[in-house]
């Protein structure tokens, strides 16, 4: 198995690691050559949205990153990984990948809450750490999301056929479970 990992900006290499940990091969996706080579999966890490957003379009990623994933590549969007991945921006109308059926809220805590960590349970998994930096939540999801994790009230994570994301950073602590229930998420090929 080897998962793309969008190297544009942000948490990258932390989801390199966890990859490593768990003895799956990765490989870093910084222009339209890295994206050709064959993968089973996607991450796309935290970071800046906005800046991830103009990188992939200026480099040509949006179009064929967006077509992949609609055409079922299992992809795992933490935090601004999320929110490019969102359907809707409350407030905002740039370009994203916009595949999933979810409307979010951007740095949604303020700047009091800007980050916190917690545990919460993660459905069919448990309680797992999560680590919340200038996060978004999900104000809304379609019928066809599936919602896994809520936090004071706030959908946290969810799923949609073989897309995942969450608004906190699972690559930040060291619990391999997320990682792993991500994988889970890639059939065989
Ligand atoms: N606040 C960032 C954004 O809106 C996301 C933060 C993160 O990825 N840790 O893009």
């Amino acid at each position: 198995m080897r998962i793309a990992v969008l190297a544009l900006q942000g948490a990258f290499v932390e989801h390199e690691a966890m990859l490593r940990q768990l003895g799956v091969d990765s490989f870093e996706v910084r222009q339209l050559s890295d994206w050709q080579q064959p993968k089973d999966g996607l991450i796309i890490p935290g970071g800046e949205s906005t800046t991830q957003s103009k990188l992939l379009h200026d480099l040509g990623l949006l179009q064929p990153i967006r077509e992949a994933i609609v055409g079922g590549l299992p992809v795992f969007g933490t935090c601004a990984g999320l929110i490019l991945l969102a359907k809707s921006v409350e407030g905002e109308n740039r370009e994203r990948l916009a595949t999933m059926d979810i409307c979010v809220k951007r740095n949604a805590y303020g700047r009091q809450l800007g980050s916190f960590s917690t545990e919460a349970p993660f459905a069919s998994v448990g309680d797992i750490p999560m680590t919340f930096i200038r996060a978004p939540y999900i104000e809304k999801v379609e019928a066809s999301a599936e919602v896994l994790a809520v936090v004071d009230g706030n959908m946290v994570a969810a799923r949609q056929g073989s897309q995942l994301v969450t608004a906190f950073h699972p690559e930040l602590n060291d619990d391999p479970r997320v990682h792993e229930y991500f994988l889970s998420m890639i059939k065989p090929q």
